[in-house]
């Protein structure tokens, strides 16, 4: 017998000033309620597609070869995208059986106009927001609304399970920090809040949030497809450097290919900022005054840290960009200073396995800038001049 999700129901309902949507979804003889409430910025209901939770499990339904059924329309371009493109390479990239959707399709155009990025008030995101509100981009690019979503990323760095109380409060410290900022500046808020990384952790085991946030991102703009055109997803890799199939890694190394293939016939899911490298967007947001005060690139919750490797490469890339002193409010920088050989070093001894770090390592060696040697240089040394001795000494007693 195959295997098959099934959409099967779709209710959605106003109480106060939130919109609450929920999915009913069928695996094997088992139920599940996957949950949204959406507020803020948001206005009327949501149009009663199966595009969005399809995309949501998508990743679980290729590993586990399921099928999806569902009564409620699929829009035929996802339904194309999907069957045609998404599926078909990932399965014979990854050696998967092929599956199946089983939906009627539905090519109905809504009139939404709104134009969506998600706002962490990280590099990426800070970079995405100036790409498409100060360059000069056709009225329909322009962004018009920024979105913030609670869907696995407030992990703070714990593995999964991460524990609701913690996620929790990451995303409500975070949200304090967006909501400021969007106050300050007049940007329109929408805000989801899901239970889908707990169901997911019940319905399938635990996934890292890298292997899973590009589905949940786009499946969340999906459900809202009604009112935007398009969303600018904040890549973060340049271009097709690094480009992987392997669906364990999850699509943030082929997004340039992948991402696209989400879009329905109301919703372009758009990959922004251009080709840049984490360097050049760091130094693109670095004249960008409404990131001075609130360039918040931690896990940690409401205030950078100073010390985690998102933190260590964000402060060291604006010191040598000479944009540091700008950001004094979001960055202790006496701290920074104090400890900054030690931050140079751990670029120089996880330059191999972090590739952020590495391409710190990369601009430094092409522009001059000293690094100290790794942390084992000495006792490598002292092997090498130990082993070089021994080696000495035997050709002596030999001659
Ligand atoms: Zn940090």
């Amino acid at each position: 017998m195959s295997k098959v999700i099934e959409i099967k129901s779709i209710n959605q309902h106003q109480k106060n000033d939130v919109l609450e949507v929920v999915y009913e979804i069928g695996v094997n003889d088992s139920s599940f309620l996957l949950e949204y409430q959406i507020s803020g910025s948001w206005e009327g209901e949501i149009a009663a597609y199966c595009d969005s939770p399809i995309v949501s499990f998508l990743y679980d339904a290729l590993l586990n070869g399921y099928d999806f059924k569902s009564e409620y329309p699929i829009s035929e371009k996802l339904y194309y995208n999907l069957t045609k493109h998404f599926i078909p390479h990932m399965c014979a990239m990854n050696h998967l059986q092929p599956i199946h959707i089983d939906a009627p399709l539905s090519n109905k155009k809504f009139t939404g106009k709104w134009v969506g990025t998600g706002i962490s008030c990280g590099v990426d995101s800070m970079a995405t927001l100036k790409e498409y509100t100060t360059e000069d981009v056709a009225d329909d690019y322009k962004l018009t609304h920024l979105l913030y979503f609670k869907i696995g990323a407030h992990h703070g760095g714990h593995a999964q399970p991460v524990p609701e109380e913690l996620e929790n409060r990451i995303f409500r410290d975070e949200l304090q920090v967006v909501k400021s900022f969007c106050k300050k500046y007049s940007y329109p808020l929408i805000i989801v809040d899901s239970n889908i990384n707990t169901l997911s952790n019940q319905m399938w085991g635990t996934h890292d949030f890298f292997e899973v946030f590009e589905y949940r991102n786009s499946a969340v703009m999906l459900m809202m497809q009604n009112h935007f055109s398009k969303y600018y997803h904040a890549t973060g890799y340049a271009t097709f450097m690094g480009f992987v199939m392997d669906i364990h890694k999850g699509l943030e190394h082929n997004e340039w290919w992948s991402l696209p293939l989400f879009s329905s016939d109301n919703l372009a899911v758009i990959p922004a900022n251009m080709a840049m490298t984490r360097i050049e967007k760091t130094k693109y947001i670095s004249d960008f005054e409404p990131s001075y005060n609130h360039l918040m690139v931690c896990w940690n919750g409401k205030k950078n840290c100073g010390v985690c490797p998102k933190c260590i490469r964000t402060q060291v890339a604006l010191d040598w960009l000479g944009g540091l002193q700008k950001y004094n409010k979001v960055f202790d920088l006496e701290k920074y200073y104090q400890g900054k050989s030690y931050y140079l070093r751990q670029i120089v001894d996880q330059r191999k396995t972090d590739q952020f770090y590495c391409e710190l390592y990369e601009y430094a060696s092409e522009n001059g800038i000293k690094l100290p040697p790794p942390s084992n240089f000495f006792r490598d040394t002292f092997y090498k001049l130990k082993s070089l001795c021994y080696r000495m000494t035997l050709g002596q007693l030999r001659r």
